[in-house]
């Protein structure tokens, strides 16, 4: 874009130092709008302007000599004319001229929708006034349709016009006044219009996009960040004036109380967006009461802006100030203690400081006018926003992440408690077999015990008895002859009373001895019945055998020749009683034993030393 005054052509550029230098001779204010730039003229310098405190002069006062001395001709050079915090009403007085000898089309352009009330005074080619009322106040007043004050002027040839446009607010007035050839201002137009489609676009696809993953998600910050957004598009679009241009017949009440109170709900519905995003309440407590208090505040303050806006207006823009501030503060803060989502804040906020900044800085004339400076604040709140919504995603990344790792954690630990209790189970099984194993031979050695005769250490008398059970059935079984033999040691209580009970028992183990040695087939068995008898039986055993077995242990005792003083004998003796028995179906286990015991009752009294085998 070019600045305003340099055109391009060489006789273009000739005919506009002309021009200027006509100007300048003629009064600072009368300029020749016969040759225009590519884009708009800046108006603020060629404009005269008039204070009217009291709001009360017409048309024909200013026109009058002593009121039209009174205009200030000297104004800055700026894209607009500051005129601050005013109640007074204000007269603008601009002088065009037509040197060529055609009518001039021209647009003049406020470009500031938010002012109250504007009353145009455009000369026609007669020379004639033509009175328009209209403002953000005035509904259906647009003399043109476009989110601007725009107003088409005709220049009659060869002639110089006057225009005065008298202005009043309720609060400051910032006065963008521009002239456009007609072909640039529709291009501008379209530009424009371009611009604020795409940024209300990018809008409602945020606002419908969070309000949807509000929806699936169940998490209140997308909500709270449509309503943030919501209410920005909302507070941006009636300074834009867009509100005025969608809802033209109807109006708010006051535009401008409408645009400070969204502008508190869209700081209050930030700081609810930022302390849940930020956690404030966990990060920070004492902090975040304060934006709590904040945000109450906030979102009471448009019932004050509604009753009185004039007189709160500027503390209100301090306050906004100072909440900015609050605002980077706290995302330093935050930031300074590593929590990630206030990276995301720190640049939303400074590319939304930086669009405001460059936007105002364009406005008192520091920056130039271009297509990027001119909507700098809008493609900061773009950017703005989608960094918040970017933090939105991120965030929600991180708690996936932290969930995962919790699953994984929990998974571990319950592996970990897995192998610990299977484990535990290993040790007690293998503790349970050893125990069972140790059991099973202490079993084994009480089971041999309790078999085992203490004294002599062959089999006792529970052994013989079930010995003899499974011999008895098996001969049975097999129709084989079994033979039992009991034998008694000879006159042995005479023994005990000669040589005594310890003598005794020493004589006892030498003659179980003697009897396991002398039966000693594997399939035969030998026992102590009781006291100083014994028993052997020997399965599938003809009588002669087992008659040769007890002569041979009766002969093999008396030849170990133990001394026995009190027997006729001289030494120690036994007596053997055998029975030999094919088992039959009528007899018990019982029968071979008594028989055996009869046969040794004879042997004791044929005289002893001797084997008796039962009939
Ligand atoms: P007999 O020739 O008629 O058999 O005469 P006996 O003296 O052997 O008569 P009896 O069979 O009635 O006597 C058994 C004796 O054996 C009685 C008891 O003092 C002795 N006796 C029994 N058991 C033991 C023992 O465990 N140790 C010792 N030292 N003596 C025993
Ligand atoms: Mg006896
Ligand atoms: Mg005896």
């Amino acid at each position: 874009m070019h600045s305003p005054r340099t055109p391009r052509h060489p006789i273009r550029w000739l005919l506009f130092c002309m021009a200027w230098l006509a100007s300048c001779a003629w009064a600072t204010e009368a300029l020749d709008a016969t040759v225009m730039p590519a884009g708009a003229l800046s108006l603020s310098e060629f404009v005269a302007l008039l204070e009217d405190p009291e709001r009360n002069l017409t048309l024909a006062d200013v026109q009058t000599a002593a009121q039209a001395a009174r205009f200030k001709t000297d104004l800055p050079a700026s894209s607009s004319l500051n005129l601050g915090f005013t109640r007074s009403a204000y007269w603008l007085r601009l002088t065009l001229r037509n040197h060529s000898n055609t009518p001039l089309e021209r647009m003049l352009t406020v470009d500031n929708p938010r002012i109250a009330f504007i009353q145009a005074h455009l000369p026609d080619a007669s020379g004639q006034y033509r009175s328009i009322v209209t403002g953000s106040d005035v509904p259906n007043s647009r003399l043109y349709p476009n989110r601007n004050f725009v107003f088409p002027l005709t220049l009659a040839p060869a002639s110089e016009q006057v225009v005065y446009l008298r202005i009043a607010s309720n609060i400051g007035l910032l006065v963008p006044l521009q002239l456009w050839s007609p072909a640039a201002f529709h291009a501008h137009e379209r530009n424009d219009y371009l611009v604020q489609a795409w940024y209300f676009g990018i809008v409602s696809a945020m606002i419908l996009f969070n309000l949807m993953l509000f929806f699936a998600l169940r998490d209140r910050i997308y909500l709270l960040y449509v309503v943030f957004v919501t209410c920005l598009a909302f507070t941006l679009a009636i300074k834009n004036g867009l509100v005025g241009e969608l809802w033209p017949g109807g109006t708010l009440l006051d535009m401008n109380a409408a645009y400070y109170s969204g502008a508190s709900l869209t700081l209050s519905a930030l700081l609810l967006f930022m302390r849940r995003m930020l956690r404030t309440d966990q990060l920070m407590p004492r902090t975040d009461r304060l934006l709590l208090g904040m945000i109450i505040f906030f979102a009471l303050t448009p019932l004050a802006f509604a009753l009185a806006l004039p007189t709160l207006v500027r503390a209100g823009i301090v306050l906004y100030m100072a909440s900015v501030v609050v605002i980077l503060i706290v995302v330093v803060a935050c930031a300074l203690k590593r929590q990630r989502n206030a990276y995301f804040f720190l640049a939303a906020f400074a590319v939304l400081i930086l669009g405001a900044a460059t936007t105002l800085l364009r406005a008192v004339g520091v920056l130039p006018t271009n297509a990027f400076t001119v909507d700098a604040i809008q493609l900061g709140s773009a950017v703005e926003m989608l960094l918040l919504a970017f933090a939105l995603a991120d965030r929600f990344n991180v708690m996936r992440r932290d969930k995962a790792q919790v699953q994984t954690d929990l998974l571990r630990a319950q592996q970990q408690l897995l192998d610990t209790l299977q484990n535990s189970e290993r040790q007690l099984e293998q503790r349970v077999a050893e125990r069972t194993d140790e059991l099973q031979l202490l079993n084994s050695k009480l089971e041999a015990l309790s078999l085992t005769d203490g004294l002599t250490g062959i089999a006792n008398r529970r052994d013989f008895d079930s010995i003899l059970q499974q011999e008895w059935q098996r001969a049975q079984r097999l129709s084989q002859p079994l033979a039992l033999g009991i034998l008694d040691v000879d006159w042995f209580k005479r023994y005990n009373d000669l040589y005594g009970h310890p003598a005794g028992d020493v004589c006892l183990r030498q003659i179980a001895q003697t009897l396991a040695s002398t039966v000693c087939r594997a399939s035969d068995f030998v026992a102590r019945y009781g006291g100083e008898e014994f028993v052997f039986i020997a399965p599938m055993t003809e009588a002669s055998n087992a008659m040769d077995i007890a002569h041979k242990l009766v002969q093999t005792i008396a030849d170990l020749a133990m001394p026995h003083n009190d027997s006729p004998l001289g030494c120690v003796t036994v007596s053997i009683g055998v029975a030999v028995m094919v088992p039959s179906t009528e007899h018990n286990a019982e029968v071979i034993v008594q028989r055996a015991d009869a046969a040794l009752y004879q042997a004791k009294t044929q005289g002893r030393n001797r084997t008796v085998l039962a009939e």
